[in-house]
């Protein structure tokens, strides 16, 4: 890409009326601001914004209306396919918007749009509450909860986006509005799952609920030739678990971290990972019947600190690394359906990739599919298949095995959550959405943003 050149007289008129940073290519910083936690995204912004609150957020968005160029919103910038970035545009990066606000008496949780959702963790887990978020402490709030959220207290407490009572939101015509079930309802239907399409969401309010601070979880390791022997038995064991516990089939290799001898590092295990959202001692009778399905070669689920918990996963997605991904729903773990994971899973042939099938359902599926814009309610498990290396060498083999994996679970995939998507064009998102949501969502977005400024994102176009 080559050097922008911005109209002089808009450049001057933004740097009068901005009170954070503005960085151009060349400044010391930013090949560091310009990066993505994804390695293999490599975009060079025009401009980069790090705005400090919504007067910011307005006047980065009145000078890229001003100069026609594309328009790229960062919260986390952890978007797998590297939708918070752009060659040429402006960046508006949010990462400095940190404020949480926390009521323990009603139990709600305001955050600003540059929060990590270990940060939010820090703050609601100092009163023992909670709102369901993802796996990955480092990943962005706004992003997740934009796209729908799914975490480890989804069965019991449902997605992130069932959680959210407000949203304060910048429109594209630079407006700032409030989003609730009494104010603005379209929008804020709309904002609970597709994504950054109708405005930039400056600030958020959730719903807390008891969480720990101690929890029952973390994973249970069987050698990954048991794979189907496991999945067969795991699916007829969660048919009668309650919603306190969520769990996720993981096959990869055993990480090298301190926290596990070093004998096990680099076997090729199929692992469950668990969460119970409930008293301990509860959470300990629930999963002893999968304990008991054969001895572990290693058994680490116990007793821990939720937020230890949270971040469990945090030293295996990196920032940096080069990273493929692609993902879909089924309905259930069929014969086939197990077959095909555990062969998929004996494919692996790197200690980096791996793939989680996480359990749905719960208080997920008990929301009405109608009162959000999120996709598939009903799904029973959503397979996510993650290739990394730690730079460019290897990088197309594992994007193979991805690929390959996903082709082979395609012809029994039931759906697929827009935060998993990759770059797969509108049809892919469409059928994400399901017609009549994705239609509704074309007439939002006709409303909200006409000419379609916030295209960077999983694009819902205006009808
Ligand atoms: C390591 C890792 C772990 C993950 N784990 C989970 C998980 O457990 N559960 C889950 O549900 N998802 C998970 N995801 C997927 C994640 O939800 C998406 O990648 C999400 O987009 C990340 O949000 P972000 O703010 O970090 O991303 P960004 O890259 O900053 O943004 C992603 C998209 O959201 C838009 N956006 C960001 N902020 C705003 C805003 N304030 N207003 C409007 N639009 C905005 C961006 O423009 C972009 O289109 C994970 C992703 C990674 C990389």
């Amino acid at each position: 890409m080559g050097t922008i050149t911005w109209d002089t007289n808009a450049v001057n008129d933004l740097a009068l009326d901005f009170r954070g940073d503005l960085v151009h290519p060349g400044d010391a910083s930013y090949d560091e601001l310009r990066r993505v936690w994804n390695g293999s995204i490599d975009r060079r912004p025009g401009l980069i914004a790090r705005c400090t609150g919504v007067a910011d957020i307005r006047s980065a968005l009145a000078f890229a209306r001003r100069t026609g160029g594309p328009v790229a919103v960062r919260g986390g910038g952890h978007s797998f396919p590297g939708h918070s970035t752009c060659d040429g545009g402006v960046l508006l990066d949010l990462a400095l918007l940190k404020g949480i606000r926390v009521d323990p008496v009603r139990r709600t949780a305001r955050a600003q749009a540059g929060v990590l959702l270990g940060e939010l963790d820090r703050e609601t887990q100092a009163f023992g509450l909670a709102t369901p978020s993802g796996i990955v402490t480092h990943t962005g709030l706004a992003g997740l909860t934009l796209g729908g959220g799914i975490g480890w207290l989804m069965r019991k407490y449902g997605l992130s986006i069932d959680n959210l009572i407000s949203v304060d939101v910048v429109t594209a015509e630079g407006e700032l509005v409030t989003a609730s079930e009494d104010a603005n309802a379209d929008l804020f239907w709309g904002i609970r799952g597709g994504g950054g399409n109708f405005g930039i969401v400056t600030e958020f309010e959730f719903r807390l609920h008891p969480v720990g601070p101690i929890v029952y979880a973390r994973p249970v390791m069987w050698p990954m030739e048991r794979s189907a022997e496991l999945l067969r038995f795991y699916r007829d064991w969660i048919t009668d678990i309650p919603d306190e516990l969520t769990t996720a089939v993981i096959h990869r290799w055993i990480p090298a971290l301190p926290t596990i001898p070093t004998e096990f590092h680099g076997r090729p295990v199929v692992v469950i990972v668990a969460c119970y959202a409930g008293a301990v001692e509860d959470g300990e009778q629930v999963i002893a019947p999968l304990k008991a399905f054969a001895p572990p070669l290693l058994d680490l689920c116990l007793p821990k600190p939720f937020v230890a918990h949270q971040a469990m996963f945090d030293p295996s997605f990196p920032h940096g690394w080069w990273y493929y991904m692609r993902a879909c729903d089924v309905a259930e773990l069929s014969d086939e359906v197990v077959d095909i994971a555990a062969a998929r899973g004996l494919a692996i042939n790197s200690p980096l990739t791996s793939y989680p099938i996480f359990h749905l359902g719960g208080a997920i599926s008990r929301v009405p599919a109608d009162s959000t814009a999120f996709g598939d309610r009903s799904s029973g498990h959503t397979f996510n298949f993650v290739g990394a290396t730690t730079g460019p060498d290897g990088f197309p083999a594992e994007r193979e095995w991805v690929r390959d994996s996903w082709r082979a679970i395609e012809p029994h995939q039931s759906g697929a959550y827009v935060n998993f998507l990759t770059d797969e064009g509108e049809d892919r998102i469409r059928s994400a959405y399901g017609a009549s949501t994705y239609d509704k969502l074309q007439d939002l977005k006709r409303k909200y943003d006409p000419d379609n400024l916030f295209h960077l994102n999983q694009n819902i176009p205006p009808h």
